[in-house]
C-alpha cells in the first residue's frame, strides 16, 4: 500500500528584495495510515516550515520552489487555494501551539465546532451539538454544554488549545499536523491530550506528523523520527534506533539537553552554538561549526544521506565507514 503521505525532495524558499533564502532543502520523508512520526530539532530548523508547507499555510513571501507532496492521490503542491481549502480540516488537519491562530474571535466555540462537523462530515445541526459536546469532554473540557456558548476570550489559554484540538478532531483528518501543541499546557493535560490523539489514531486510522523539541514527549509517541538540522534532514530512524543508537552528532546532542530521570543532577549539555539561518553560507556540513567530531572534510564536503539500514539514514561523513561496506548511499 502506498504511504497516506509522501514528501520528495521539498525545498521552500523565501524571496527578499535582495536574494532568496532557501529555508528547506532536500527533505523527504513519507508517513503511514496510523503512524506518528515525530519531526524534532530546535527552534529554526525547518520543523515548521516543512508542516506549513504541506498544509499550503506558509507565511507570505514564502513558495514551495522544488519537490513534490502526495497526499494519497493528490499533489498538494499543485492545487489551488481554493482546493487547499477544501483538503485543510477534511484531509488534514493542523494544531497549533498558539491556539487563537485557528480559532475565529467572533463566533462562539459551538457555532466553529458545529460547522465544522457539518461541512465535513454532513451533519445536521442536532447531530453536531451532540458530537460537539462528545468531543469536548474527549478533550477534558468541563461543562462542555455551556462552553458551546462562549466565545475564544471567554476560555483560559489551556481551554482554547484543547477546543482547537477538538476542532481539528472533529472532521476527522486522514493526516494530523500538531505543531508543539502541548508545548505550553501543564504535564496533566498535555499527557490527556497525548492519549486523546492516540486514541484517535486507534479509532480512525489517522497518520500523525507532530512537530516538538521535546525529546520526552518523542520517546512516548513516536513510530519514527525525522531530525532535521538548518533546513534539512539529518536523521531518520525508528523511535527506538534514535533513542538507543542514534548515529548523526546532532541527534546525540540533542538526546544529551534531556535531563536524565535517573540522575537529576546530571548537569544538562547544551549543544554549544546556534542554528544557522537560511542566510548563513556554511561549506561542507551545516552542523560543522558545532559539531565536537568535525574533521577538515566536513568543512569543505556536504556529506550526503547515508543508508545505514533500510529505515535508518544519517547525514554524516562519520557515517561513511559503514557505507563503503554497503555501498547504499540514497541522496546527496
Ligand atoms: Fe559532524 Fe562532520 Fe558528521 Fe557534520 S559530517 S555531523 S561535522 S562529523
Ligand atoms: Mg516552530
Amino acid at each position: 500500500m502506498n504511504p497516506l503521505l509522501q514528501v520528495t525532495d521539498l525545498e521552500t524558499t523565501f524571496h527578499t528584495p535582495n536574494k532568496d533564502l532557501t529555508a528547506v532543502r532536500n527533505v523527504s520523508f513519507s508517513v503511514d495510515h496510523g503512524e506518528t512520526l515525530c519531526i524534532v530539532g530546535e527552534s529554526g530548523c525547518g520543523k515548521s516550515l516543512t508542516s506549513l508547507s504541506i498544509m499550503g499555510l506558509l507565511p507570505a513571501k514564502g513558495r514551495i520552489t522544488n519537490g513534490s507532496i502526495l497526499l494519497g492521490e493528490e499533489e498538494l503542491t499543485k492545487q489551488s487555494e481554493v482546493q487547499m481549502e477544501k483538503i485543510r480540516g477534511n484531509k488534514v488537519s493542523m494544531i497549533f501551539q498558539e491556539p487563537m491562530t485557528a480559532l475565529n474571535p467572533v463566533l462562539t466555540i459551538g457555532f466553529q465546532l458545529r460547522e465544522s462537523l457539518m461541512i465535513h462530515r454532513q451533519m445536521n445541526k442536532k447531530a453536531a451539538t451532540v458530537k460537539s459536546i462528545e468531543l469536548l469532554n474527549k478533550v477534558g473540557i468541563p461543562s462542555p454544554r455551556e462552553r458551546l456558548k462562549q466565545y475564544p476570550h471567554e476560555l483560559s489559554g489551556g481551554m482554547r488549545q484543547r477546543v482547537m484540538i477538538a476542532i481539528a478532531l472533529a472532521c476527522e483528518p486522514d493526516l494530523l499536523i500538531a505543531d508543539e501543541p502541548t508545548t505550553a499546557l501543564d504535564v496533566t493535560i498535555q499527557a490527556q491530550i497525548l492519549d486523546l490523539i492516540d486514541e484517535l489514531q486507534q479509532e480512525i486510522g489517522m497518520g500523525v506528523i507532530f512537530v516538538t523539541h521535546d525529546m520526552g514527549v518523542v520517546a512516548e509517541i513516536a513510530d519514527r523520527v525525522m531530525v532535521m538540522y538548518g533546513g534539512e534532514v539529518v536523521e531518520t530512524a525508528d523511535v527506538d534506533a534514535i533513542f538507543e543508537a542514534p548515529q548523526h552528532p546532532y541527534t546525540k546532542g540533542l538526546l544529551h539537553s534531556v535531563p536524565d530521570v535517573d540522575n537529576p543532577m546530571q548537569e544538562l549539555k547544551i549543544i554549544e552554538g546556534s542554528m544557522p539561518g537560511p542566510d548563513d553560507k556554511i561549506t561542507g556540513c551545516r552542523f560543522h561549526p558545532r559539531c565536537p567530531f568535525a574533521m577538515e572534510k566536513c568543512k569543505q564536503k556536504e556529506p550526503p544521506l547515508f543508508n545505514l539500514s533500510p529505515m535508518h539514514t544519517s547525514k554524516c561523513w562519520l557515517q561513511e565507514v559503514t557505507e563503503s561496506e554497503s555501498n547504499t548511499v540514497i541522496r546527496g
